[in-house]
């Protein structure tokens, strides 16, 4: 007889663990609480969905998942980017790689990607909307799943793949970790990764609104000696709170013991100038402008939002003629404008994340199977394990490559 595999989820893992297992001969009920498959998928790398990364070895994939990235190794082996790769694209949907290996549709469309795998799992599964509620375990034995509604259905195997907390309004509201729990699983405290900073320092909110796309950022840990624990060029933006934008969200999953305080961010808005060549061009710029007072000087230099900050950091009077700025108060500026540094006071909430880290306990998973170590039949695959990845598009590919090793496992006797 067909085993009856129960998915519940359908976001990147579930649709992936539900097409797999019904493709090897699994009959398989995915049951999915919105109206609509993949809804947080959709959302994905500012809605052009980036897929994957282009890693060629399964080493390269771990060292970009700082949570547990060694419990991945079987499931990266069975189901590397390259396999992605040929899967998505053998349905019709070509792909590209942008910078940093980057892989998005050549459409720049996360629909076509959620299309593709609802297609999937449309074709090899019964797609059911539902909530789950509870699971139905017998002597340590996984034997249905109850809904919200009160019905319950029965398998032989259930895959949970419920996804973290981040973005609450996608479906992801951690319903896994409880019925992880009921079946007797640890579950990891929680927390936000790829997450926006709260910053100590009040000028951040003044700058609201502003986004600087070519600058550098140095993450600089109090904690071991001020070392540099991670640098990263590109773009960033100021808000009511702090900081926020692709490079600060990445910076945030290097801060893995957030404490009040701990964290700096050097900034650097002038990236491509060395000091003496930033003074070069200041002096330049104030020798065009020898009349001005020094706040209407810098215009040619910084965006407007930045500029009285930056007049009042520098202890220049804002109205000293250019003309009469000293060597040493330039020497201040420069350093000024390539190493504005603000403290990190906290990460922003959970709901506010890309990632959520924490979940269920790596210890208590089969990496080679991904069946739970406590219940027989029951499964687990993507965010709703213990697992958080760098960005780049491998939080999808942990996704997928988990869903793809769950699928396949569940259809081996
Ligand atoms: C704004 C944003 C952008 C992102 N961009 C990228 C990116 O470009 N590249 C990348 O690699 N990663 C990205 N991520 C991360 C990535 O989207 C997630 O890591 C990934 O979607 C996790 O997949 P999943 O299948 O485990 O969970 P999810 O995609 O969260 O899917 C879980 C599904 O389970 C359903 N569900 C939950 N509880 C129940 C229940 N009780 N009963 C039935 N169904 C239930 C939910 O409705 C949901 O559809 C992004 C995340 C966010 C928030």
């Amino acid at each position: 007889m067909r085993p009856r595999v129960i998915v519940i989820g359908a976001g990147a893992a579930g649709m992936m663990a539900a097409g797999t297992a019904g493709e090897n001969g699994c009959d398989v009920i995915l049951i999915e609480r919105n109206q609509k498959c993949g809804r947080k998928l959709m959302i994905t790398g500012k809605g052009r969905c980036n897929v994957s990364n282009k890693c060629k070895t399964v080493q390269e994939l771990i060292d970009n998942v700082p949570g547990n990235g060694r419990f991945l190794y079987g499931a990266f082996s069975k189901f590397m980017p390259c396999d992605l790769v040929d899967f998505i694209e053998s349905r019709g949907v070509p792909l590209k790689v942008e910078r940093g290996n980057r892989i998005f549709p050549v459409s720049d469309k996360a629909a076509d990607i959620v299309d593709c795998f609802a297609a999937y799992a449309g074709k090899y599964s019964r797609v059911v909307t539902g909530r789950v509620k509870e699971l139905i375990i017998n002597d340590a034995c996984v034997s249905g799943v109850k809904l919200k509604s009160g019905e319950t259905l029965a398998a032989d195997k259930v895959i949970i793949a419920t996804g973290g907390l981040s973005y609450p309004a996608t479906g992801s509201t951690g319903d896994g970790y409880g019925l992880a729990e009921q079946a007797g699983h640890t579950v990891i405290d929680t927390a936000p990764s790829l997450v926006p900073l709260e910053i100590h320092e009040g000028f951040c909110s003044e700058l609201m609104g502003l986004s600087l796309r070519n600058s550098a950022i140095k993450v600089i840990d109090a904690k071991r000696s001020d070392k540099v624990i991670y640098q990263d060029f590109g773009e960033m933006l100021f808000t009511h709170f702090g900081v926020s934008g692709p490079m600060i969200l990445s910076a945030s999953a290097h801060m893995r013991d957030m404490e009040r305080g701990r964290y700096r961010i050097s900034i650097d808005l002038k990236p491509a100038l060395t000091p003496e060549q930033l003074d070069a061009r200041i002096l330049r710029d104030f020798s065009e402008n020898t009349n001005k007072n020094f706040i209407n000087a810098l215009d040619a230099l910084l965006p407007k939002k930045l500029v009285p900050v930056i007049v009042k950091l520098s202890g220049i009077p804002l109205n000293l003629k250019v003309n009469q700025i000293t060597r040493e108060q330039r020497a201040k500026l420069v350093s000024l404008l390539k190493n504005l540094t603000v403290t990190v006071t906290g990460f922003r909430p959970v709901d506010e994340a890309v990632v959520t880290r924490g979940g269920v306990s790596t210890k208590e998973i089969n990496p080679s199977t991904m069946e739970s170590k406590l219940v027989k039949g029951l499964y687990f695959a993507g965010e709703v394990i213990d697992v958080d990845a760098y960005t780049g598009g491998f939080n999808l590919q942990t996704a997928f490559s988990t869903g793809r090793l769950a699928g396949i496992s569940v259809s081996e006797v």
